[in-house]
């Protein structure tokens, strides 16, 4: 309905004249409704502060006549700080540390005057901000204004440029403004005004086209990123000089301004217009990347063009800023995050994929605008889907996205298909799943986000374009690229603009897959070669050069129906050239080859073929082209993709690096960080080599055989984690190790084994971290595997097994999660069995943990304002970069004579080993100063492949003691001990962890000092 209106002021308002019948004219055709800015600004980067006088001229567009206009102005936002947490949790996703993004308590954007404008007369008006975000300015009006009438407001403002990354602010001499310069909301004849709430995880932007002319001065020595284009450029005073810019028609005026950047430019030629200029704007030391992505636009531009219709601006600017997220669209623009251009070489896949996602935005967010806040999926999907068609050509289908140097070729790779299905199949299977057509609000996070609103929209996109045909469906997104260009497409729009083009109603199409669960798995049931003999397996059965006839039945499940066709590859060929036609309930017969699909009862399908000779590979759905959560059943290739490496470590068992479509084997020494200890079952750091399966969402295990670090010993052992198994939000998995060889005194040849299910109720965006919340429940036998201990209290007695079931459950809120800076974990566990002492007894036992992180606050806020309190701010603010981790761990178990707990170890009291103190009750209390000497480091290694971000150095103090029989094993343990920990990166931004190199000394005992390595904080 709101979408009926915007046609209809294209009619009445006199918008685009009779549709040419070939690409859009590169004239513009704008409606006459745009606003007008005219804006003076002056960065200046010294006093981190952005002034700004603006001037717009709105037009009413059509429908009841306004009393007020309201001017959305989103920099005026400040994050309450009840969403922190929540927000923090998204930067966590991004890798980024919150606190280089968080933090900020004013507003940044500080009105000082708000005049309507009447001729030569301004009148102030209150500057009231308002809305659910505090970003919607309301300007009352003296007079109701009407359709086709012009009020003209002055804003006159400062922009204060924080030490924060994101979309306002100046971090390591970048200036960055996206989204920042107040413009009227949205308004509809219907819907009247429509402001769009600020949410600062993702771009909820409504925006109307407009027109920009702008002067904005810098120093001199600095070079500016625009929107638009420059059109003059004046000194304007000493030190300053003044840039005027002009940009018609876009969706927002953003800018990026540097002393360190460096331009690289090339043109990329487009029928039937000039070529478009394309600029990068980069820091200097990234020179090679920028020319890369020059290159990379001006070949999107050039495609898109041809596919859309032309782009229509002179130019396409591309700004190296620190955003914190990859990459953002703006008008004419578009902003790179700085971690994108510290990518290795070996990811150019991940950039080129990037860069053609952003510039497709030109064609579906900036020259046809869409809602960003209510229909995220209409721009994300459509750039999504069209930047993967692109690359689809390109390189062909699923590419290998990272491109590793010669004799690295082993290590894990990104195939394009496992990207690009990841987050959507991650959600489907966890029961996630969610329509398309919904609002940022509906979608609440940003992993909902991205798995619907584009991995699984730009899917339904490709399915409209197999349905249409590739050349029919561009020819569709040419026509509404020229109706819609300076306009606002809705989902409605969209959908009522294909009926008309196709002539075809749409509507149960999208009410399955924008609407509804929109979900489908087809899957192979049977598919066999019938001859003399009768059927045969076909994957099983030797190839014939004769005539073969094949059966295949083909099911579906999933909520939604939809038809598919199944591909056929004969030996020789490539890809699944032969296609025949599947449907629920279809009949259907085909002369070449000769088959015949008919119908099954319980909705399968039977397909009948003759083929010249017998198939190599048979699958359904053979372009993936639906949402289908299962695509190992879509095929009859039984191979695993079977990989050997060099260095198998949890960086190899996830979806992103492995075939999602069947199984993976994984073979090769084989590194196991222990990130984590479980109660049950403590998996302490491991070396040694290991084979492995893996198939995604479903199933990882292997078999191993290792060295382990804390226990000092060597063992063999089996493991293996159902996902989404009994239901959607768990996991269940199994464990068996057996001691080989031990280097310390303790029991031969102990052997283990556990079984457990974990009910997982806030999963952790990390490849190889827990996660957040879960509720697990175990079984586990274990003999001893601690060794004998030197300190034994009096009258404890060692066990030699026990066999237990038990219950732990986690709650952790400390982000981020590879060096928490605020936030809390707690663990408690509960466990009941038997266990072999000097007689079999029954026992129990539980322990609970609790850790708190806090930066230490700035003491100077304290202080009265004055000289006192100047003298004290820097040494305050110091302190305040500094953080405090505190634990309390405490556990008990009866018989109160089992030696059941180490009081030792790295993640424990780590002033002794595991050998010294063990009882039936410990407990450990540590405080901890984590003190960063270096922050934000630029320090890569291997060609960036991995970097180093933060050194930082720990102080600490462990206290604590083990009790068995009511008798302390010794006077309580004090320990005092310092570490290093390297926060580093892993390919800029795909995973984060934190390096420790502990050293503790007991004090008062005659144990010598202990080292520890770990990865991430101990606690
Ligand atoms: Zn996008």
């Amino acid at each position: 309905m709101v979408l009926g209106i915007v046609f209809l002021l294209g009619m009445t308002l006199g918008g685009d004249p009779a549709p040419p019948t070939v690409l859009p004219a590169a004239r513009p055709i704008y409606p006459p409704h745009l606003p007008v800015f005219d804006v003076r600004a002056r960065i200046d980067p010294g006093k981190r502060l952005v002034e700004v006088s603006e001037n717009i001229i709105w037009t009413h567009p059509g429908g009841p006549a306004v009393d007020r206009v309201i001017i959305q102005a989103h920099a005026a936002f400040v994050l309450p700080p009840s969403e922190e947490g929540g927000m923090a949790k998204t930067l966590e996703m991004l890798r980024l540390d919150p606190r280089d993004a968080l933090g900020v308590k004013r507003p940044a954007l500080e009105f000082q005057k708000v005049a309507l404008v009447d001729g030569d007369q301004a009148v102030e008006q209150p500057a009231r901000l308002g809305g659910p975000t505090g970003t919607d300015l309301e300007v009352s009006l003296p007079n109701p204004v009407g359709p086709g009438g012009k009020v003209t407001i002055r804003l006159v403002f400062q922009v204060r440029l924080d030490e924060k990354q994101g979309r306002w602010g100046l971090w390591n001499g970048v200036v960055n403004l996206m989204q920042w310069l107040p413009i009227p909301a949205f308004y509809g004849a219907e819907t009247g005004w429509q402001p769009s709430p600020f949410l600062p995880w993702h771009q909820p932007f409504l925006n109307e086209a407009g027109h920009y002319r702008a002067a904005i001065e810098i120093p001199d020595g600095w070079e500016l990123a625009s929107s638009g284009a420059k059109v003059a450029e004046v000194p304007a005073g000493p030190g300053w000089r003044e840039i005027s810019l002009e940009a018609w028609g876009v969706r927002d005026f953003s800018l990026a301004a540097s002393s360190k950047y460096i331009v690289a430019t090339t043109k990329a030629p487009v029928a039937g217009r000039d070529p478009v200029v394309v600029r990068v704007l980069a820091l200097e030391h990234h020179k090679q990347h920028a020319e890369k992505i020059a290159a990379l636009a001006a070949d999107a531009i050039t495609t898109y063009s041809s596919w859309m219709g032309a782009y229509p601006w002179p130019e396409l600017t591309i700004a190296e800023t620190y955003f914190g997220w990859n990459g953002n669209e703006g008008g004419s623009i578009i902003m790179i995050d700085e971690r994108v251009f510290t990518l290795p070489a070996l990811a150019d896949g991940f950039i080129e994929y990037l860069i053609i996602h952003e510039t497709c935005h030109q064609w579906w967010y900036n020259a046809v605008g869409t809602d960003g806040y209510r229909e995220p999926f209409m721009d994300e999907g459509l750039a999504t889907a069209l930047s993967h068609r692109l690359l689809d050509k390109r390189r062909g289908r699923n590419h290998a996205m990272l491109n590793f140097p010669t004799g690295l070729g082993w290590l894990p790779n990104i195939p394009r298909d496992s990207y690009r299905n990841r987050g959507w199949s991650g959600l489907a299977h966890a029961g996630f799943d969610s329509p398309v057509q919904r609002g940022m609000q509906e979608h609440g996070n940003l992993a909902l986000l991205f798995g619907t609103a584009y991995d699984k929209s730009s899917k339904v996109f490709d399915i409209l374009a197999e349905r249409m045909g590739e050349a029919a469906f561009l020819e569709f997104l040419r026509s509404v690229q020229r109706d819609y260009r300076y306009r606002i497409l809705r989902a409605a729009d969209f959908e009522r603009e294909l009926a008309k083009f196709t002539g075809q109603d749409w509507t149960g199409f999208f009410d399955r897959w924008w609407r509804g669960p929109g979900q489908c798995d087809w899957a192979l049931d049977r598919v066999e070669t019938i001859d003399g003999k009768g059927p045969r397996s076909l994957a099983w059965s030797r190839r014939r050069q004769e005539q073969t006839r094949i059966r295949v039945v083909i099911s579906r499940t999933g909520p939604t129906d939809e038809a598919t066709s199944l591909g056929i590859r004969l030996p020789g060929q490539m890809g699944y050239p032969i296609r025949i036609p599947v449907a629920t309930g279809l009949e259907w017969h085909g002369d070449n080859p000769p088959a015949e699909v008919t119908p099954l009862p319980d909705g399968k399908v039977q397909v009948m073929v003759t083929l010249p000779v017998e198939p190599e590979s048979v699958m359904v759905d053979p372009d993936m082209v639906l949402p289908d959560p299962r695509l190992h059943n879509n095929h009859t290739d039984v191979a695993p993709n079977f990989r050997p490496t060099f260095l198998y470590t949890t960086a190899d068992e996830n979806d992103l690096t492995t075939a999602n479509d069947r199984w993976n084997v994984i073979v090769g020494p084989w590194l196991y960080g222990a990130t984590y200890s479980n109660p049950w079952y403590t998996r302490t750091t491991m070396l040694g080599a290991r084979a492995g399966a893996y198939r995604s969402q479903e199933f990882q295990g292997g078999i191993y055989g290792a060295y382990r670090t804390d226990y000092r010993d060597v063992v063999i052992g089996v493991d293996g984690t159902f996902e989404h198994w009994p239901d959607s939000a768990w996991q269940t998995g199994f464990n068996a190790e057996q001691r080989v060889y031990e280097f310390e005194a303790g029991q031969s040849s102990p052997v283990r084994a556990t079984l457990f299910t974990r009910n997982i109720t806030f999963a952790n965006t990390s490849i190889y971290q827990l996660p957040f919340d879960f509720t697990e429940l175990y079984t586990t036998y274990s003999g001893n595997f601690l060794p004998y201990s030197s300190q034994l209290p009096q009258g404890a007695v060692r066990y030699s097994n026990t066999t237990t079931a038990g219950w732990h459950i986690r709650r952790n809120r400390q982000t981020p999660y590879w060096d928490p800076s605020m936030g809390w974990q707690f663990d408690a566990v509960m466990e009941g069995g038997g266990a072999d002492l000097d007689v079999y007894s029954g026992m129990f036992r539980t322990w609970a943990q609790g850790v708190l992180v806090k930066h230490l606050p700035d003491v100077s806020e304290i202080l009265p304002e004055g000289r006192v309190r100047e003298a004290v701010r820097p040494f305050a603010l110091a302190l305040a970069e500094t953080k405090l981790a505190m634990r309390a761990y405490g556990g008990t178990a009866l018989p109160g004579r089992g030696a059941f707990f180490p009081l030792g170890g790295g993640e424990s009291f780590r002033g002794f080993d595991l050998a010294q103190r063990q009882g039936s009750t410990v407990w450990v209390g540590s405080v901890e100063w984590r003190i960063p000497l270096v922050r934000h480091l630029e320090t890569d290694f291997f060609d960036h492949i991995a970097g180093l971000r933060t050194i930082q150095m720990a102080l600490f103090y462990d206290v604590g003691d083990a009790l068995a029989a009511g008798h302390s094993a010794g006077p309580v343990a004090h320990a005092l001990g310092a570490g290093v920990r390297f926060d580093a990166v892993l390919l800029s931004f795909v995973e984060r962890a934190t390096f420790r190199f502990d050293f503790a000394q007991t004090l008062g005992q005659e144990t010598g000092p202990q080292f520890w390595f770990g990865i991430n904080q101990p606690f």
